[in-house]
């Protein structure tokens, strides 16, 4: 950064000026350059790191790099504004968006000004965006489900509240929709939704928005949006303040979820506010701490403890993968701050397997202990069998003769994956999932053509709900399988199944 002879004398000159006016340099500065959405300060010497300060024109900036003989500082607002000479004043805060209910339904940008054009939030509440983690003792493990109403997550990957979960794969593979699928799930679980769309286009953020609305279920959401025309800073600070926006019902003993979509994007502009301010490139050009970018900001989802309320928020963060390299740069970090990841693939997709879900190389860590009890006792079977089913799937492309046992097991895990085949905005109730995969694990479908089974599946449910409504409310109280509810399902299936393949056979 060359600073021209006449720039000094013009700074020293102004400050004199500041000192005649008794403003004192250690909370005063001045630009020295700005563009790109950065400045470069002089002064500011007792500023702190991600401190908040404050440019003429309402124009803000985050203190970014300290370096010995002027301050970085990335800036939000209209900060075309800010030029060559400005005075710059150091606010002591760190920078803050609005929170509360009144967020509800609404759309906002970084900063938390709306972008739905609905007028302005009345809100007292703010909650700073930079925010220390909870501790180990203000936590305590996830124990409450957050179903997602996607079958194949909700059995084998389950997700707990407080939980941290990446949703991984490459572009177009239906990660925003499992996320989405999730949000429209919390429709009556009282969980609060926040969307974070990070460097996406603005006509995706708008169709996400519409999805909700259409769901019913945008009352119960809050979107940030910083799409890629936005400027990097505010793709920057996007997931922070939806961060603090959730916090602000976890520490009120609520529960919220948020989706971070996606995180590649934001070590993307990052990266950019990084160069800019001429912090050193390390692997792939990204800087240094990028690990800490997303590690403080995953650390913040959790489930409190019964003494700070009981709250949670829980976090599913999305990256976006090249040709399906998990083991790039970024998807390391973040499957590595994570407790586990739900990895959609490409080739599944489109063969037809939607959600594209790689169960052999997707895993909860930590789901299982708040998974619902009946699910959990049928899932371990449904795992094992669709494991024996890839083993095999590999030989039987070579069209070698099988012995009967394989072919059964061949059969079994045929049905089993078309059974967790669900369409998109169509999230199950848990009652019903688990009905549907009990009648799979149990050899139910096995005689089924495997077409037919879309429509067992829709006419297994009307049929409960008509005939045999009890049993459902059985499974919801004892949250268990007895022998005498396993006997009464199994019985309910086989008295459909014979109506069914009646029908099929007039
Ligand atoms: P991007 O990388 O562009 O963000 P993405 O991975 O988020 O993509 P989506 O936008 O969620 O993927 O989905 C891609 C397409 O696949 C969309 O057209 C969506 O409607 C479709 N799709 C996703 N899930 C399903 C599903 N379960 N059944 C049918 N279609 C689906
Ligand atoms: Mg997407």
């Amino acid at each position: 950064m060359a600073i021209k002879a006449d720039e000094i004398s013009q700074i020293i000159r102004s400050q004199i000026q500041d000192y005649r006016t008794g403003l004192v340099v250690s909370e005063v500065g001045t630009v020295i350059s700005a563009g790109d959405g950065i400045a470069r300060i002089h002064g500011l010497d007792k500023v702190m790191a991600l401190e908040l300060v404050e440019f003429p024109n309402d124009v803000y900036g985050l203190a970014f790099n300290l370096e010995e003989d002027n301050v970085g500082a990335v800036l939000f607002g209209e900060f075309h504004q800010v030029s060559e000479g400005d005075l710059v004043k150091r606010t002591g805060r760190i920078m803050q968006v609005p929170a509360g209910e009144a967020m509800l339904g609404r759309v906002v940008d970084a900063l938390g000004r709306p972008e739905d054009g609905k007028g302005p939030i009345a809100t007292d509440a703010n909650m700073p965006v930079e925010r220390l983690a909870p501790g180990v003792v203000d936590r305590q493990p996830v124990a409450e489900p957050l179903q997602t109403g996607l079958k194949a997550i909700d059995s084998m990957i389950p997700i707990g509240r407080g939980q941290r979960e990446l949703i991984i794969g490459d572009r177009q593979t239906g990660k925003t929709a499992v996320a989405i699928d999730a949000i429209i799930n919390q429709r009556d679980s009282g969980v609060i939704s926040i969307y974070v769309a990070i460097g996406q286009k603005r006509s995706t953020v708008a169709q996400v928005v519409k999805t909700l609305e259409d769901a019913g279920v945008m009352d119960r959401c809050v979107v940030i949006s910083a799409s890629s025309s936005d400027p990097a800073t505010m793709q920057y600070l996007s997931p922070y303040s939806g961060c603090a926006i959730g916090e602000y019902f976890r520490d009120r003993g609520q529960h919220a979820l948020i989706i971070y979509d996606d995180l590649s994007k934001h070590a993307a502009s990052y990266r950019e506010i990084s160069l800019l301010m001429r912090r050193p490139p390390g692997r792939e050009a990204f800087p240094g701490d990028v690990f800490y970018l997303h590690s403080r900001l995953l650390e913040r989802a959790a489930k409190l403890s019964d003494q700070r309320g009981g709250g949670s928020l829980t976090a599913l963060p999305v990256i976006e993968t090249q040709a399906g390299d998990i083991s790039a740069y970024i998807p390391t970090n973040v499957i590595s701050i994570t407790d586990g990841q739900i990895y959609l693939e490409t080739d599944l997709f489109y063969s037809g397997v939607r959600p594209a879900i790689s169960v052999g190389v997707s895993v909860s860590r930590v789901g299982g202990s708040a998974q619902v009890k009946a699910m959990k006792q049928i899932a371990g079977t449904l795992r094992l069998d669709l494991a024996q089913y890839r083993e095999l799937a590999a030989f039987a492309q070579f069209g070698s003769d099988l012995d009967p046992t394989s072919q059964r097991q061949l059969a079994r895990g045929v049905r089993l994956t078309e059974l967790l085949k669900q369409p998109q905005y169509a999230p199950l109730a848990v009652e019903k999932q688990i009905l549907i995969i009990f009648a799979g694990t149990q050899g139910h479908l096995d005689d089924l053509e495997v077409t037919d089974l879309g429509d067992f599946e829709a006419g297994l449910y009307r049929f409960m709900d008509t005939n045999k409504a009890s049993v459902f409310q059985e499974l919801l109280e004892k949250k268990v399988l007895d022998d005498d509810l396993s006997g009464k399902m199994n019985a309910a299936i086989s008295e459909f199944k014979e109506r069914f393949l009646a029908e099929r056979a007039a």
